[in-house]
């Protein structure tokens, strides 16, 4: 009989896994891909959207164009998750699996955050950065803040690339000596595991008059006084504010007794749960990595190699070994890169990569060759 396969979430891992399966085992595997939306945007393309760059439909990859052999799209709402019997409940039906993969990512707490909904805007969201991109225009003068209500958040580097960026972007209106921007991270430095990644941030910081607060996370905002308070109970004043909000597990996930501590534990070799059959893959899983694409593509592709190897009774692949490559945006076009290994030592370790033109162009390569690869366009 062919193995059913139900892959829940069509974002980088859920895409990576969908495509190595059809891929290696064509229609031999009945693989079902759910997702509540009709198509993916990469992180980063939210910054472009923020910043004026592009439009929202220029990033939208539609899952309408995946068209790949024993794959079918499903564009429902997932709304109860079984993990001992393997069932899905959605807003279209029921769907029963023989493997269950959870790539449902981490959603986002706005009222964690009070005055967050109210007097703030986050770019996290396509629609918030959407909403940001018709507001950045009246911003002229004023104080902006950056600040990150928590952690962990997606991609760590992303809130420094939006300082930078909105430096470059008043810049650019000729307004930026009537701003202050100042950028407030609940981790100690931009990047922890990389210290030559974070200097280098940190002078690029200098260098644009960026006022950098780290180790506190923005505790809430008072929109009527237009302050927001960090985790210290310290006040600064703001009139725009640009926020990462806290991250949390779907509900849906939470509501199915997987997680622990916020998010579903894994064994991080593997990647599966501790309910047979089940594996948890990307931001919805802890694993000890960050919460980014490529480390939830990472854990995807161990996942797919260990399925593909068990129906073609092959070796089992490797363990997930924790490594993952982000690009920075600098500003004025400039792209640098961290290679970061979360596992393999006794602590985390990150290798940095001074902007270059040649990272410019790999970091167009990391979009195009997924967009090939995921929707064949
Ligand atoms: C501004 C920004 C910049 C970023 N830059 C980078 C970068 O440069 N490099 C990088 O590697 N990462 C980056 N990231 C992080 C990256 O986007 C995420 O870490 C990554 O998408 C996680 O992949 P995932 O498969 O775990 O989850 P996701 O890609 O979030 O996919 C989860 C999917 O599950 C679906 N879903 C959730 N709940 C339900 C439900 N109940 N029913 C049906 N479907 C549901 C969602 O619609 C979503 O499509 C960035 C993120 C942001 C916000």
């Amino acid at each position: 009989m062919t193995t059913r396969v139900l892959v829940l979430g069509a974002g980088f891992g859920g895409l990576e896994l969908t495509t190595m399966l059809s891929e290696a085992l064509g229609d031999d595997v009945d693989v079902t891909l759910i997702d509540k939306n009709d198509s993916f945007v990469f992180g980063y393309s939210k910054l472009d959207v923020m910043f004026g760059r592009t439009t929202p439909d220029a990033v939208r990859l539609a899952y309408g164009d995946i068209a790949k052999p024993g794959v079918r799209f499903l564009r429902q709402t997932i709304t109860a998750i079984d993990p001992e019997t393997r069932r899905v409940t959605t807003d279209g039906g029921v769907h029963e699996a023989d493997v269950l993969v959870v790539a449902l990512g981490a959603d986002y707490d706005m009222a964690a955050t009070p005055g967050l909904a109210e007097g703030g805007n986050e770019f996290y969201s396509v629609d918030g950065a959407e909403r940001l991109g018709e507001l950045l225009p009246t911003f002229s003068q004023g104080r902006a803040i950056v600040g990150v209500c928590g952690a962990p958040f997606k991609c760590p580097p992303a809130p420094s690339e939006a300082a930078l960026l909105l430096d470059d972007y008043l810049s650019a209106r000729d307004v930026r000596g009537d701003c202050e921007i100042s950028f407030v991270l609940p981790l100690g430095s931009p990047v922890p595991p990389s210290p030559d990644t974070s200097h280098a941030l940190l002078a690029a910081f200098a260098e644009r008059y960026i006022t950098f607060i780290p180790g506190l996370p923005v505790s809430s905002l008072d929109p009527a006084r237009r302050v927001a308070v960090l985790g210290d109970g310290s006040e600064m004043p703001y009139d725009l504010f640009l926020g990462v909000p806290k991250h949390r597990a779907p509900d849906v996930v939470v509501a199915s007794g997987m997680t622990t501590d916020g998010y579903v534990p894994v064994n991080p070799k593997t990647l599966e749960t501790r309910f047979p059959g089940v594996y948890a893959v990307g931001d919805v899983a802890t694993i000890g990595v960050p919460k980014a694409g490529v480390f939830a593509e990472g854990a995807a592709r161990v996942v797919a190699a260990s399925l593909i190897a068990d129906m073609r009774r092959g070796e089992q692949p490797g363990a997930y070994d924790g490594l993952g490559s982000c690009y920075i945006e600098f500003g004025a076009g400039r792209v640098g890169r961290v290679d970061v290994d979360f596992l393999s030592g006794p602590k985390p370790t990150g290798t940095f990569h001074e902007p270059s033109d040649a990272l410019v162009a790999e970091k167009q390569h990391f979009g195009s060759s997924r967009r090939a690869s995921w929707f064949g366009r």
